[in-house]
């Protein structure tokens, strides 16, 4: 069994910096962004950052395999204004091509937000969201197309995270990820980020195995497992079901550590990144030895 236990690390300076944040924490695997996550545009990464990445990357001993940048948080793929969709696109191009001149293999983003005000007074309220939800999700999906039109060639995989629900956001639901992977032109392409904090504010339970099974094969049913492509690992502020995103370290919030136990048996999660977005970076060194000591098969932590 092979788990590959990192965080979310700095990058600031530059994205040759990551690495060496993600070895001192003990880090087996990491995620980062690859430019400024608040500005639309970027400086090309230089020759020399990508190089000094790749060196920086072989001396932590991280595999290209087991990094999942994440991309901006500007970006809407299911923007309902032209303009904005295109200005989205066109950044959400830019950020697969800085992946693969890093030469990683994956690409986390958000799926999107509608944005629409539906009255909850409105006697179809119901359908009504259904329907922006939906009108949303073929927009993302199109999305998603073009920018694997874009990249022909590239191996990177578009790698679609699960959300809260907060606002307008959508991928909340399992159905949202299978239908986004059932509309793209390049299923090889595309992949599942699950965050167990979204998962669970979303309405998902993870707090025993029961719930955790009934979770799990519901995600089966719905995506399937041969799509996921990373985790990340947040407790959660906020309780089953609020669709709020407020993470929180781990054991401290309502999901609590066994369902990290768990994900940490489970080899459904062998040999992808598995993610720490916890809000206390001073003790992710723990917080990964903690992962380490749930695996009854553990790899030995090289890291620290
Ligand atoms: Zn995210
Ligand atoms: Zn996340």
């Amino acid at each position: 069994m092979k788990k590959y236990v990192g965080a979310h690390v700095s990058a600031s300076g530059g994205v040759q910096n990551a690495p060496i944040n993600a070895k001192k924490i003990g880090a087996k695997a990491f995620a980062l962004f690859t430019k400024n996550q608040r500005q639309w545009v970027a400086k090309p990464l230089t020759m020399q950052s990508i190089d000094e990445f790749k060196i920086n990357l072989a001396e932590a001993g991280i595999e290209p395999e087991h990094i999942l940048p994440h991309d901006s948080y500007l970006i809407n793929l299911g923007h309902h204004e032209e303009e904005k969709l295109q200005k989205s696109r066109d950044a959400f191009i830019d950020e697969l091509k800085r992946a693969e001149q890093l030469g990683l293999k994956l690409l986390n983003f958000h799926p999107g937000s509608h944005l629409q005000k539906i009255p909850k007074k409105d006697p179809n309220y119901e359908q009504k969201l259904k329907d922006a939800e939906y009108a949303c999700l073929d927009v993302i999906a199109e999305s998603m197309n073009i920018a694997i039109e874009a990249t022909k060639g590239s191996d990177v995989v578009l790698v679609i995270e699960n959300t809260a629900g907060q606002g307008s956001n959508l991928g909340y639901k399992f159905d949202h990820l299978g239908y986004l992977i059932e509309k793209s032109i390049d299923k090889s392409r595309v992949g599942v980020c699950l965050d167990t904090c979204h998962t669970f504010t979303a309405g998902y339970d993870l707090r025993d195995k029961d719930a955790y099974e009934a979770t799990m094969s519901e995600f089966q049913d719905k995506v399937g497992f041969k799509y996921l492509k990373g985790m990340h690992i947040n407790d959660s502020k906020p309780p089953l079901g609020s669709r709020v995103d407020r993470h929180h370290s781990l054991g401290k919030g309502e999901i609590g550590l066994e369902a990290f136990n768990l994900i940490m048996n489970d080899p459904r999660m062998d040999n992808i990144p598995l993610i720490l977005e916890t809000i206390d970076e001073t003790i992710w060194d723990n917080e990964i030895e903690l992962l380490y000591s749930f695996n009854k098969n553990s790899i030995p932590n090289l890291g620290i």
